[in-house]
């Protein structure tokens, strides 16, 4: 059997992709590791219009209801490579085989790592990457949380509901968080922001029990969160040679077209929106299925 279109990743961007896609008529398949993806993180989502305060876990579960309701086949399992068939269809490895004409791919990012001395030895034990996951265990603790931009600053806030203190290391003399979240850390009392601070290496005995930072000091704390961004998961699609920015995003046309015929990229792995949001992946996945439905349909490129 062959899809019209199998859509890899199952966040915001993947998601829209299989509601537009499935209200275009084609046989549609959708394949990702988990749905909800990076947004069943997110603590409190409050920029998705209509939903104000939603979790992005209780979000996710909307989106993924939404798309159950149409003819849709939703496959939860990794996709482990993509190659280009001799009649210029698709054929994807996962828990098994799919062939389909197209592909729309939409894997969107992972959690960038810092690299330093302890990161790796205390990783779940006292350093962690996801707040709304492992940060209620430290209540009444000190936390650090390393980052400057949303994700850190929505980070501490999150944090500050559990911890004692939280302390923000920014590594420059400013934050690029959204306004509105720098201005509630400020007013926070719990968080204080540590601007020009960067850490060099974490220490501890069988658990966290501080940083050592780039200007000699230490900081004790019980646990650190590091929030300095992602990296786009581009590596199943550079193998199939669609061409990737130095930095691993992908360069799409205004129709979410890459250079690869019947490959389109929608989401956070895509050049196409800096602001990185639920609505701008899921306008994204929007427009790579109606690109799609022209290339399947009536041969359209
Ligand atoms: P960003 O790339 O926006 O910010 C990363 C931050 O980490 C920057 O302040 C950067 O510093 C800092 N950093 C990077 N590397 C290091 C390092 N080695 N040491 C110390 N600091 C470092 O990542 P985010 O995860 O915050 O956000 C990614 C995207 O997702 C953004 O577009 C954001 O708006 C969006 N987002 C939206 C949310 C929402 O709307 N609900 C929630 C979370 C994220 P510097 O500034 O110096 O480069």
């Amino acid at each position: 059997m062959k899809y019209d279109v199998i859509i890899i990743g199952g966040g915001a961007a993947g998601l829209g992709a299989a509601l537009y896609s499935a209200r275009y008529n084609l046989k549609t398949l959708i394949i990702a590791k988990e749905f909800g993806g990076t947004g069943n993180i997110a603590h409190k989502v409050d920029n998705w219009i209509g939903e104000p305060g939603i979790s992005g876990m209780a979000l996710m579960d909307k989106f993924v209801k939404h798309i159950d309701d149409y003819d849709i086949t939703r496959v939860e399992s990794e996709v482990t490579n993509i190659s280009k068939l001799s009649d210029n269809s698709f054929s994807v490895k996962s828990d098994k085989i799919y062939h389909g004409k197209s592909i729309i791919y939409a894997l969107g990012m992972k959690h960038k790592e810092l690299g330093i001395l302890g990161e790796k030895e205390f990783a779940g034990k006292g350093v962690h990457y996801c707040y709304t996951c492992d940060g209620p265990i430290y209540s009444k603790k000190r936390i650090a949380v390393i980052g400057g931009g949303d994700s850190a600053g929505l980070g501490s806030l999150f944090l500050s509901e559990y911890g004692t203190k939280i302390y923000t290391l920014v590594r420059k003399t400013m934050m690029r968080a959204e306004p509105i979240t720098r201005e509630q850390m400020e007013n926070n009392k719990k968080i204080k922001i540590m601007f020009e601070n960067e850490a060099n290496e974490f220490y501890g005995d069988k658990l966290l029990k501080g940083i050592k930072l780039k200007n000699g000091r230490k900081l004790e704390v019980d646990a650190v969160f590091i929030e300095i961004g992602h990296v786009p998961l581009s590596n199943l699609a550079k193998k199939l040679n669609v061409t990737i920015k130095s930095n691993g995003f992908i360069p799409v046309d205004n129709q979410q077209k890459t250079n690869i015929k019947g490959f389109c990229a929608a989401g956070d792995i895509t050049t196409r929106h800096t602001l990185k949001q639920f609505i701008t992946s899921a306008a994204e996945g929007s427009v790579a299925a109606e690109s799609i439905y022209n290339f399947v349909k009536n041969n359209k490129w």
